[in-house]
């Protein structure tokens, strides 16, 4: 029998990068709520923004609120992995935390659009892994919105505007949901979280265990 103390660790893996993108309002801001309170080994990333910060929102936990300066000189030191005009404010996801995240074997959780998306994909393709949320129907859409209340009208009819942009890009990614039932949603998230994290190229540990296994029965 294998020495289980001097066994290497089959389930060391490398971390994941999953993105979720969807237009504003179709619930991806709650499901990565949900799933990282579900889950421990998921942490998010926290964008920057140019965008003034709404009621409710905490600087530096749901993203860095920067002026237009802040966010050049974060461009010109190189410290984005990714960024985009989104309605008409400038966003990025930082580099540094998903390097530190990919090493620990940590996944990271990024809410950012379609043109993120295609940013990272080029950058760490095998790494990610991209789902995109649907609402029920654009009718639907509206109403959350409104229901959500943090918005002027003149923004939200803007926002519908450009949802109907962003869902375009549906077929950019691996996996597409429809979220007609939030827990329905987040248990689909888990299970494609689940799976991937099998993957046998995420999981490097498997080698030595393999090898063990046959080698010292
Ligand atoms: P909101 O202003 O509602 O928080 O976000 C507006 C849009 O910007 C959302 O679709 C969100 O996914 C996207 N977004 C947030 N952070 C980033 C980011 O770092 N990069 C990119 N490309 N998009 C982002």
């Amino acid at each position: 029998m294998a020495d289980p103390s001097s066994s290497p660790d089959p389930r060391r893996r490398r971390g994941l990068l999953i993105v979720l993108s969807s237009p504003s309002g179709a619930g991806k801001t709650t499901i990565s709520h949900m799933l990282r309170e579900a889950d421990p080994e998921i942490t998010m990333s926290v964008s920057a923004t140019t965008r003034p910060m709404r009621p409710g929102e905490v600087d530096k936990v749901d993203y860095h609120f920067v002026d237009d300066a802040g966010f050049q000189s974060m461009i010109d030191d190189g410290d984005f992995a990714e960024w985009a005009y989104v309605f008409d404010h400038r966003y990025g996801t930082p580099k540094a935390p998903i390097k530190a995240a990919l090493k620990d074997g940590r996944d990271i959780l990024f809410d950012i659009d379609w043109q993120g998306t295609q940013q990272l994909e080029a950058g760490m393709g095998e790494d990610l892994v991209s789902i995109f949320i649907l609402p029920p129907s654009m009718k639907e859409l509206d109403r959350r919105l409104h229901a959500r209340g943090t918005d002027r009208d003149d923004v939200i009819a803007e926002r519908m505007r450009r949802a109907a942009s962003e869902i375009g890009h549906w077929a950019e990614y691996d996996y597409v949901l429809i979220n007609e039932d939030m827990d329905r949603c987040l248990a689909e998230v888990e299970a494609i979280v689940a799976a991937e994290r099998l993957k046998r190229t995420r999981q490097p540990g498997l080698v030595a265990f393999v090898r063990e296994l046959v080698e010292r029965p």
